[in-house]
């Protein structure tokens, strides 16, 4: 089950990987845009957006497509000379590609989420890519409600490797292949047991969590190194090969009422659960995908082994009742 979904969908990805790798040594500053909610999009946003899309609408025709980006921004004149990088890197995987496709490729993401869907975050951490650093490109199956499948390419993991390739079908595991090709091999969480020796992972951008209180945390399960920071879902990649325990985001105070979007959390928790973790908002609720582009009734989330899941939800209680 889910095979064809899962071949087609590695294929784009691991595709979209190489281009943005070649984007990222390539960029310039003048190659991003700020959108209306002020975060960074980049060439390589629109760019795997449409190359994603596309091999989507081919083999699956009639299934929404829920991405992040929409071809707006890069419609206007002042943004020419990116569309114009858009158009370019987009030809050299089919020269047949005009600059109408290209837009309706990209706006093909623009479905809502209903039944069964596809949602894309085609760059999952602009900003990190931005510094050079982690970034992921994040593709899942959603059904009715329910994660089925996810794949996550992750460019820089490890740095310098060509990258990993990581997905999971429900009830099948968690696998995870180099990106430049390779033998598959099943992933699983740590079996860790003891909180001290466990490795805390966090947002590298201070305003999308709450660093203060999750630090705070870490040092009350013991452990004695500050949370490692990164960015994007590769942050699920590492729970679930057992190279971190615990992903913690809490709501950043600044920003109560901001929703987790679906795209940053469904190929990414799906790979955590199948690889033998937990994945919970920070009540301990699971994760809701019917409710729209948003998590809409889940607050935060938390990525774990699975052993030391209840600890840190009793910690985050504890510090909530003595607010
Ligand atoms: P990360 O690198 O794990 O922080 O994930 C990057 C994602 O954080 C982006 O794709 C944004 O959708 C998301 N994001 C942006 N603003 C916030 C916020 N205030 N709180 C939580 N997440 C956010
Ligand atoms: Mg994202």
């Amino acid at each position: 089950m889910l095979q064809k979904e899962k071949e087609i969908g590695l294929r784009a990805v691991a595709a979209a990987m190489a281009m943005t790798a070649a984007v990222q040594k390539e960029m310039t500053g003048g190659d991003t845009l700020t959108k209306s909610d002020r975060s960074p999009v980049t060439i390589a946003d629109f760019a795997t957006q449409a190359l994603i899309c596309k091999a989507l609408g081919l083999h699956f025709p009639g299934v929404p497509i829920v991405g992040e980006e929409d071809s707006q921004a890069i419609r206007q004149p002042e943004n020419r000379e990116i569309f114009t990088k858009i158009v370019r890197y987009l030809k050299l995987y089919d020269p047949a590609l005009d600059e109408k496709m290209i837009c309706d490729l990209i706006d093909m993401g623009g479905d809502e989420p209903d039944g069964t869907f596809w949602t894309l975050d085609p760059i999952d951490g602009t900003k990190g890519f931005l510094r050079g650093e982690q970034f992921a490109i994040a593709l899942a199956l959603v059904q009715d409600g329910q994660v089925r499948l996810g794949i996550l390419g992750c460019p820089n993991l490890p740095v310098g490797s060509g990258g990993t390739l990581f997905w999971a079908i429900r009830g099948k595991g968690s696998w995870k292949i180099p990106a430049r090709g390779g033998i598959a091999a099943a992933i699983h969480a740590s079996s860790l047991n003891e909180p001290p020796l466990m490795k805390f992972v966090e947002s590298y951008e201070s305003s999308h969590s709450d660093k203060d209180t999750q630090l705070d945390i870490s040092r009350r399960l013991g452990i004695s190194s500050p949370p490692e920071q990164m960015d994007s879902q590769v942050k699920y990649g590492i729970v679930a090969s057992g190279l971190a325990d615990i992903y913690l985001r809490i709501p950043n105070p600044a920003t109560p009422d901001y929703r987790e979007k679906i795209w940053d959390h469904a190929a990414g928790s799906l790979i955590v659960e199948e690889a033998g973790g937990r994945v919970s908002d920070i009540d301990g609720k699971k994760l809701d995908f019917s409710a729209g582009k948003t998590l809409h009734h889940n607050r935060g989330i938390l990525a774990t082994n699975g052993a030391v899941h209840d600890r840190v939800l009793e910690i985050i209680a504890e510090i909530a009742a003595n607010k």
